[in-house]
């Protein structure tokens, strides 16, 4: 690890104040990512910002029925949540499926959105990553690639998002709300992330010195059904290999809407607006729900130890579909 300045602060203008003329400064919050990073020499930032200590801890019910979730809320208490395990049960299964207790008492929500690819390439400077160093190239398109993506990637990098508590609250069409040097603005979760194309250091929308401060849940319809589905090589402390997030409202037996993502495939948590469109108006049956899943991987592109990830992806989401609209 490289050695860097270290400074705490308790107020969002005194977060954006410390980074505001200070490039290559990282804010740290829980540290399950970056510390991690840093100790790889993945990550080598000259200057490092605590804020652990602002107030952005709490979870609130907004006016129309959402939810407000506070940068800094840890994934255990919002896994544990009794309002997000009452009305947003697919978010509560998602945190618990990931990471151990250990690393969800820490990691916060803010910094779960910021999750680095595990990609083995990335985090081994011994190997070129154009994530890591742009136009060093990527190792991982020839190389070993069973953990990789198959679904928005790019001849530059084929690494998949780690999140499992993004891709539920794609599902929930969350809205990210930031901080930074020009004001408050807020982002579509859907837009918040970047393909890699030609540009895979470029992960997301935020800019130098810009602080996510929060993450809006709309409200639920009533009567809606969520789901999390996550698949992978053994039963706790792993990543996805494919997951599903999924929030049905059911006419009798007919589907009235739904929001499915998917993880572990995609180079981000990936909606799927298509599997969307191919369950609306449909029965409840299995048929519908694999032919949901056959238009939510039409566009896949496994390489060369990742192909099974396609009819993987796809039997999660048939179940996670099953399951979700078996329940009481
Ligand atoms: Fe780097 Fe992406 Fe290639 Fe992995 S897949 S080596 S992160 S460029």
């Amino acid at each position: 690890m490289e050695a860097f300045q270290f400074s705490q602060v308790n107020t969002v203008n005194s977060a954006l104040e410390a980074v505001r003329s200070q490039t290559e400064t990282k804010f740290v919050a829980g540290g399950t990512t970056l510390i991690d990073l840093m100790k790889l020499n993945v990550e080598t930032p000259k200057r490092v910002v605590d804020i652990n200590s602002l107030p952005l801890s709490q979870i609130e019910s907004t006016a129309d029925g959402g939810l407000k979730i506070g940068a800094m809320v840890r994934n255990s208490d919002l896994a544990h949540d009794p309002t997000v395990q009452g009305r947003y049960p697919v978010l509560s299964e998602a945190l618990l499926s990931g990471a151990s207790p250990q690393l969800r008492n820490m990691a916060t929500t803010g910094g779960n959105l910021l999750q680095r690819t595990r990609c083995y390439y990335f985090r081994d400077t011994a190997y070129p990553c154009n994530k890591r160093e742009p136009g060093s190239g990527c190792p991982a398109i020839d190389g070993f690639n069973r953990i990789h993506a198959i679904l928005g990637t790019s001849d530059h990098c084929i690494a998949t998002h780690p999140s499992d508590m993004a891709v539920a609250m794609m599902a929930l069409e969350a809205v990210v709300h930031i901080q930074g040097a020009n004001g408050e603005r807020s982002v579509a979760l859907n837009d918040f992330y970047l393909l890699p194309g030609s540009t895979p250091h470029r992960e997301n929308v935020l800019v130098s010195g810009d602080l996510i401060t929060y993450v809006i849940l709309p409200p639920v319809a009533n009567g809606a059904r969520a789901h999390y589905l996550k698949l992978r090589d053994r039963a706790s402390y792993e990543f996805a290999l494919a997951s599903a997030a999924v929030v049905v409202s059911l006419s009798g037996n007919r589907i009235q809407r739904a929001r499915i993502a998917l993880g572990g495939v995609g180079t981000k948590p990936w909606r799927s607006i298509e599997a969307e469109h191919a369950l609306e108006g449909r029965e409840a049956n299995e048929h519908n729900f694999r032919a949901a899943a056959e238009a939510a991987l039409k566009g896949a592109k496994p390489r060369h130890d990742n192909a099974f990830k396609v009819e993987l992806a796809k039997r999660c989401l048939t179940r996670a579909l099953t399951n979700v609209t078996q329940s009481a």
